[in-house]
């Protein structure tokens, strides 16, 4: 039997990169999945993709800034699909977005989930939660220089970007702790996934330059970037069954990032 097979899955960020990786993932796995993105026309992009691949989708607009449209986006995952079993809290922003955005995005926006997810499922008989956190969520981030010839004068807002990132990400770490202690006896447990750096949109400027993409190749001991789909599978096995004594870690899929 498929790994998802009756299950009913919100993704946040599934219009782009790891949420629709792991969205189609989930619906070749045998899942219903809700496709939610700030986006709505590229979470409709990925409902296409599943849906002509024979799975069942949805699509919706959420901005997880909002915990308005988070319990919004549930309550309409369990109309149009008949449930909710797993909840992804994946959309995220990378560094260059400032202190606020940042944390708006990818901390509180993790918590509406947390907060609003979680008991819901407790009371519905229990479910699973996943968080994106990253590497980042570990250890530090190390960056390519963009650009080695530019003056070399500290750009404060991008300094502010990456200390957000990395504060959100640890925070994610923190609350998928919690969370997992809160509600584990309730039946939903609650972990995340500490992404290596994986080709995707979010890393599409770093990678621009050869020698960007040689600097992030190099931090991997496997000697390569990570493809989205890795991180799908990843996200599929805690949302099922066989992840069921699987409760409060954060897993690193980072080809031996922080083994050093
Ligand atoms: P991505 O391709 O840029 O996908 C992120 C998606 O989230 C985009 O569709 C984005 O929409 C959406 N989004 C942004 N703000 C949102 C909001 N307020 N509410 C709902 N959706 C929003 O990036 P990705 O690499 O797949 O990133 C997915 C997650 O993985 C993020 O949490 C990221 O921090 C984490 N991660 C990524 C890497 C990596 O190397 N790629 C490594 C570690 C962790 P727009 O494009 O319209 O903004």
């Amino acid at each position: 039997m498929s790994k998802l097979e009756g299950k009913v899955a919100l993704i946040t960020g599934a219009g782009s990169g790891i949420g629709r990786a792991s969205a189609i993932h989930m619906a070749q796995a045998g899942a219903a999945v809700m496709c939610s993105d700030i986006d709505s026309q590229s979470a409709e992009g990925t409902v296409a993709l599943i849906s002509e691949a024979g799975g069942r989708a949805d699509g919706m607009g959420l901005d997880v800034t909002s915990a308005q449209e988070m319990r919004e986006a549930i309550k309409r995952t369990i109309s149009n699909l008949g449930d909710i079993n797993v909840l992804f809290n994946n959309a995220g922003v990378g560094g260059g977005f400032g202190w606020d955005q940042t944390i708006a995005v990818n901390l509180t926006g993790v918590f509406h989930g947390l907060s609003i997810g979680a008991p819901l499922l407790a009371e519905r008989g229990g479910g699973v939660i996943i968080n994106t956190a990253s590497i980042a969520g570990m250890i530090a981030l190390m960056t390519p220089p963009v650009d080695e010839d530019a003056e070399t004068e500290a750009d404060p807002d991008a300094e502010a970007g990456i200390g957000a990132y990395v504060a959100a990400k640890h925070g994610v770490v923190g609350l998928t702790k919690q969370f997992a202690v809160n509600y584990g006896g309730q039946g939903v447990r609650v972990n995340a996934i500490a992404p290596g750096f994986i080709v995707t949109p979010m890393t599409a400027e770093f990678r621009a330059e050869q020698a960007g993409e040689d600097f992030l190749i190099d931090l991997h001991p496997m000697g390569r970037l990570g493809q989205p789909e890795e991180i799908a599978s990843v996200a599929t096995f805690l949302a099922s069954s066989d992840a069921s004594f699987i409760n409060g870690i954060t897993l690193p899929v980072d080809g031996g990032y922080t083994a050093r």
